[in-house]
């Protein structure tokens, strides 16, 4: 395969970065270098955010029915290269070909979703809130706005921001992971095609450097950050010292509650599924199952078992049900927690470490791994493994097992098992928890909704999907006028 040197996509073209500095992008499963991801400086996220400033005058006149003819475009286009694109996220994400196209798919709903903005945007007025005096609100869009992504979905996380974006009249700057530049080379490949004037989508490659510069450049009115949560704050908080509209979404420690009357079969295959597909890099991933009285050895049990018998290896082998991890030394990370864990009392139930894949050697496999005995209150339990590490805490009551969702530091996600009513809502009312599922692994929201999170999990008060796109990326004007009736018989 040959190692392709990315370039930034500015003002309508490919243009070479001024910074000198790359990183190779590595497929996690072969260990091959595929590409090289330039790392922009200050100046080239400033060429950017000229050219986007220079583009949204324009943009922003366009009648939203007129600017949304692009979004159906990209949706179209999106769809005929969605073969490629979920093989593209495969090779350099090492998620299945199955999960890869999955992603896509709820990428492009956000497109859809995107192309009712015109009426989205609308916004209401009172006549006569005094006499001869009226009052309307309109929305207008912000200006340069930016997002910032990470590794685990270089697909669709992009695509919960861009369309947006642009179809509130917004010009655009995406700062993709740099682990998984290619997914969003191609993207903008294809936002080429769309008629999008020069300027009003950009891409800029980089890391650290490249988001402190947008977090600092005056130009940019808001940011959307989806990353773990020490850089979600991070951002969160420079991005707002700066006067920019921001929201930040972490990461994330998600509990399942298995009740002993949980339907053992269907239960097992979506807690299995949510645990380790993805190969556990979900930020909606299980990661601590709670079982409850008599359900902790039916659960433990057949969790073992799925866990056992899940297939691991190259993500586009249709046989395979769960790629590699990103990097070698997420790799190393994660099997350094589960030795911490057993230190800290847990016993191993499925041991997933030191994972060989014949053929592919050189790749970050970690097999599921199943954890039991789990300290609450230990590391293992606190803290984002990121990886296909199930960790399983037993109590005796729902109230324990509610105490202990509420008791992290982490909000993003929380799921109950069970035939009873009554317990589903108890749970539903007392979880603290940004996105909740009762009976199956919660997956992203669909577009329609904005994505939730709540402590440690999400920073900021607006959203930036679905119908609360239309907050975050346009402003409210409150505008109040008086028409004297007396004026208008003069003529
Ligand atoms: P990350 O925080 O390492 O990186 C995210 C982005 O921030 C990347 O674009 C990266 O270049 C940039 N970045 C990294 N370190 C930085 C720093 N010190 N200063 C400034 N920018 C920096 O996250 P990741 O490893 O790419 O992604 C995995 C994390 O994302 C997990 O914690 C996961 O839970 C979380 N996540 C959350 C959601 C959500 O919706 N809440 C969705 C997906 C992933």
């Amino acid at each position: 395969m040959s190692t392709e040197q990315l370039r930034n996509f500015v003002g309508g073209d490919w243009i070479q970065p001024l910074a000198t500095e790359s990183l190779p992008v590595m497929n996690p499963a072969t260990g091959e270098a595929m590409a090289h991801a330039p790392l922009s400086s200050a100046s080239d996220v400033d060429r950017a955010v000229q050219a986007a400033k220079n583009a949204f005058p324009a943009w922003r006149e366009i009648p939203p029915g007129d600017r949304i003819q692009c979004l159906f475009k990209l949706k179209n286009l999106l769809e005929e290269h969605l073969d490629d694109l979920a093989k593209t996220i495969t090779n350099e994400c090492g998620k299945t070909y199955e999960e890869a196209a999955g992603e896509m798919r709820r990428g492009i709903e956000n497109v859809e979703v995107a192309c009712g903005i015109p009426m989205m945007m609308q916004g209401y007025n009172s006549e006569d809130i005094a006499r001869g005096i009226d009052e309307i609100l309109i929305r207008q869009p912000l200006g340069v706005v930016a997002a910032i992504t990470p590794f685990n979905f270089p697909g669709m996380i992009p695509l919960w921001f861009l369309p947006y974006a642009i179809a509130c009249g917004n010009t655009f700057i995406l700062k993709p992971s740099e682990k998984v530049p290619m997914t969003a080379w191609k993207l903008f490949e294809l936002l080429k095609e769309i008629g999008l004037p020069a300027g009003v989508a950009n891409l800029v490659n980089g890391s650290k450097a490249a988001v402190d510069s947008i977090l600092d450049h005056p130009g940019i009115r808001a940011i959307s950050f989806v990353g773990s949560t020490p850089v979600a704050r991070y951002v969160y908080s420079r991005a707002a010292a700066n006067g920019k509209r921001a929201q930040c979404q972490g990461g994330a420690k998600n509990p399942v509650i298995l009740l002993p009357d949980a339907e053992v079969e269907t239960t097992t295959r979506v807690v299995a599924d949510s645990a380790f597909g993805c190969a556990g890099q979900r930020c909606l991933a299980s990661s601590v199952a709670v079982t409850v009285g008599e359900g902790r050895k039916v659960f433990g049990e057949a969790l073992a078992d799925a866990a056992t018998r899940r297939v691991v290896g190259y993500g586009l082998d249709k046989s395979v049900q769960m790629g590699p991890v990103i990097t070698p030394e997420s790799k190393a990370r994660i099997e350094g927690l589960v030795d911490k864990a057993v230190n800290e009392g847990a016993k191993v139930r499925v041991d997933g470490r030191g994972a060989l894949i014949k053929g592919f050697e050189k790749g970050n496999f970690l097999r599921p791994t199943i954890l039991e005995d789990v300290d609450p209150s230990g590391t293992i339990a606190q803290t984002e493994i990121f990886g296909p590490v199930l960790s399983m805490i037993h109590v005796d009551t729902i109230e324990q097992a509610i105490d202990l969702v509420n008791r992290s530091n982490y909000g993003n996600m929380a799921c109950l098992f069970t035939r009873s009513g009554a317990a589903a809502r108890k749970f539903r009312y007392e979880a603290r928890a940004g996105n909740i599922g009762i009976n199956l692994g919660v997956a992203a929201p669909m577009a329609f909704f904005a994505f939730s999170g709540w402590k440690d999990s999400f920073f900021g008060d607006l959203h930036a999907q679905g119908r609360d796109s239309i907050d975050f990326y346009t402003n409210k004007k409150v505008v109040v006028e008086r028409w004297p009736q007396e004026w208008s018989r003069k003529f």
